[in-house]
């Protein structure tokens, strides 16, 4: 459900997941800190993005 609405954030190793005190979600990019190209909280759901790398499969979920 939630990697519908995020996308390709939810299975990459440069996202980060981070939780309002209102709960609300958002995902916060860490190549952002690095790269002018990719905002700090993308704009979801992220469809493609070529900074994308996948989360080793155990780490998912
Ligand atoms: S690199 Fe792309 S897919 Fe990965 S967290 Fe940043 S915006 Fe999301």
């Amino acid at each position: 459900m939630e990697g519908a609405v995020a996308g390709l954030c939810v299975t990459c190793v440069h996202a980060r997941r981070v939780e309002s005190a209102r709960g609300s979600v958002f995902w916060l990019c860490a190549r952002s800190a690095e790269d002018p190209r990719f905002p700090r909280y993308p704009r979801l759901p992220v469809l493609r993005c070529p900074g994308f790398e996948p989360l080793p499969e155990p780490e998912r979920g």
